[in-house]
């Protein structure tokens, strides 16, 4: 794949998605057969069968590559999907080092089902990046991080983790969900494989679920590819289209999610009945300085403690714009409660020492007027 020299906007749009040859259609159309006509035995025209490639799946495939930085992308029906694909990697007898406070599905994942075929799996605090050093065995394959994470928004510096990783001969994988490339590009930083799922910002508009795998070396795309034929798990022709649609706004979305999400964080941090604001871009969190270093704006992702499990669903059910919901990234504010719904499946104690307790909300301002979204939290705060 040749790296496009073009802006991160006009790559959005234009990679991976010249003019139909066939009809000049500027979008890509969305290619639905199953099987493709062969000429002669051997003979294609680039296509076979549709679970090995479809024109619609490569055409963002091509397109998410570039927006990361990346030489290959390979798109599954979910983030989860992604993350099976991506764990297909490892033999048994492997260890895995991934972040303590990832995705709650990506660690039920691990702990239920893939620690079956004889893979270990070691949960560090990534923020600590001399942890993660400790933590590396002769038998560390990768290291997997989110940053920030979620709910708490803590950071890794994923330049140093990377450094420390190749010093030991060990990959490094970001999900790179919350922040999108928009913001945070975590292979020029130094890793190796980017995982989204693109169910959020990227897709953007919550009518859709995927994931995709950025990898950097020729075996990454050799290997992902043979993931999508060998099991299947790839991304539908229409859920790539949407996706592809999406895409093309993500720079104008990802600037208006920041600019609330900043103004939002700003009026919850002097709310009298806020305990704590969890946001990157506010000058009293702890890894401030690393967010203005390894990111270029701060998101939209916010979680904040009202005090108690009985406020917390006050403030929920009061809410009458920010949609009580699972999910994040889209267009539409939703509000979550972490405790009892993303990170369900962790247990109670571990829940109480990663932060995550029964008060804890968690915002994905969405990108309607900022002014209704703040009336909106202002008339549910006033009910606790
Ligand atoms: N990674 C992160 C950071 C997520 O928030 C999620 C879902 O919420 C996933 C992975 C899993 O993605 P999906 O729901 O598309 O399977």
């Amino acid at each position: 794949m040749t790296k496009s020299t073009h802006g991160f906007s006009t790559r959005a749009i234009h990679d991976g998605q010249p003019a139909d040859p066939l009809t000049g259609a500027v979008n890509v159309p969305i290619y639905l057969s199953s099987t493709y006509q062969q000429e002669e035995i051997g003979k294609n025209k680039g296509h076979e069968y549709a679970r090995v490639t479809n024109p619609t799946r490569d055409a963002l495939e091509a397109n998410l590559a570039s927006l990361e930085g990346g030489t290959s992308a390979h798109v599954f029906g979910s983030g989860m999907a992604a993350i099976m694909a991506m764990v297909t990697m490892f033999r048994s007898g492997d260890h895995v080092i991934c972040g303590e406070n990832v995705y709650g599905g990506t660690a039920r994942l691990f702990n239920y089902i893939v620690v079956n075929y004889g893979i270990e799996f070691t949960y560090v605090d990534t923020s600590d990046t001399e942890a993660v050093r400790r933590a590396i065995t002769p038998r560390t394959k990768l290291v997997h991080i989110e940053t920030p994470t979620n709910p708490i928004m803590t950071l890794t510096d994923i330049r140093a983790v990377a450094d420390i990783c190749h010093g030991n001969g060990v990959e490094l994988s970001v999900d790179n969900t919350f922040m999108s490339p928009y913001f945070q590009r975590p292979i020029e930083l130094g890793a190796d494989i980017v995982m989204h799922s693109t169910t959020k910002f990227l897709n953007g508009h919550s009518d859709g679920l995927g994931g995709v795998l950025v990898g950097t070396k020729p075996k990454h795309n050799e290997d992902f590819a043979f993931v999508q034929k060998c099991t299947g798990g790839i991304l539908s022709p229409f859920e790539s289209w949407l996706v592809l649609r999406g895409v093309k706004t993500l720079a104008v979305r990802m600037r208006q999610h920041d600019e609330s999400g900043r103004k939002i964080a700003a009026y919850l941090a002097q709310h009298k009945k806020v305990k704590k604001v969890h946001y990157p871009g506010l000058p009293d969190h702890p890894q401030h300085d690393l967010a203005k270093k390894q990111m270029s704006g701060f998101g939209s992702m916010i979680s904040f403690e009202t005090g108690s499990l009985e406020k917390a669903n006050m403030l929920l059910k009061s809410a009458r714009i920010c949609t009580l919901g699972e999910s994040l990234g889209g267009v539409e504010t939703l509000i979550s409660h972490p405790a009892t719904m993303t990170h369900a499946a962790v247990r109670t104690e571990e829940r109480a020492r990663l932060g995550i307790t029964d008060g804890l909300v968690r915002l994905s301002v969405g990108i309607e007027d900022v002014d209704d979204l703040l009336a909106d939290l202002d008339q549910a705060l006033a009910k606790l």
